[in-house]
C-alpha cells in the first residue's frame, strides 16, 4: 500500500515531500497532526535497510522539531505491533494529559470482559 502511494499510484492526504520520503496523514490518526513518515524506497521495516531508515528518521525530526510534545515511533514486526511491511514512522504530537497509550502501556480490560472484575 506504502509503495502504491509513495509512486503516486495510491491517493493520499500528503502533509510534505523531500523527494526521496513522505509525510501522510493516516486514515485513522490517533492524534489530531498524527503524520506517518514513509520512504519512497521500499523497506519493509526499520532493520532492513538502515541507511533508509536514518534519512526517514532524518525528516521525522524536521517534523518534530516543530512540535513541543510528540512521539516518534515506529515498530518492526508482527509482534511488535507492525501492521504494514513498508517502513514508516509514526509522528505523534503529544498533549499533557491526552492519556494516549504507547504500544507498551498496559491496556485495560474493555467494560465487559469478566476478567476486568476480578
Ligand atoms: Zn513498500
Amino acid at each position: 500500500m506504502f509503495c502504491e502511494i509513495v509512486a503516486g499510484l495510491a491517493p493520499a492526504d500528503v502533509v510534505r515531500e523531500w523527494g526521496d520520503v513522505i509525510a501522510i496523514r493516516p486514515l485513522a490518526p490517533v492524534a489530531p497532526g498524527h503524520v506517518l513518515v514513509i520512504p519512497h524506497t521500499h523497506a519493509a521495516d526499520v532493520g532492513e535497510r538502515p541507511l533508509v531508515s536514518a534519512r526517514t528518521m532524518a525528516c521525522a525530526a524536521e517534523l518534530a522539531a516543530e512540535l513541543p510534545a510528540a512521539n516518534v515511533i515506529t515498530s518492526k514486526g508482527s509482534a511488535a505491533t507492525q501492521t504494514v511491511a513498508h517502513l514508516h514512522l509514526h509522528v505523534v504530537p503529544r498533549t499533557a494529559g491526552d492519556d494516549l497509550p504507547l504500544p507498551w502501556t498496559p491496556q485495560q480490560q474493555a467494560a465487559g470482559d469478566p476478567a476486568a472484575s476480578l
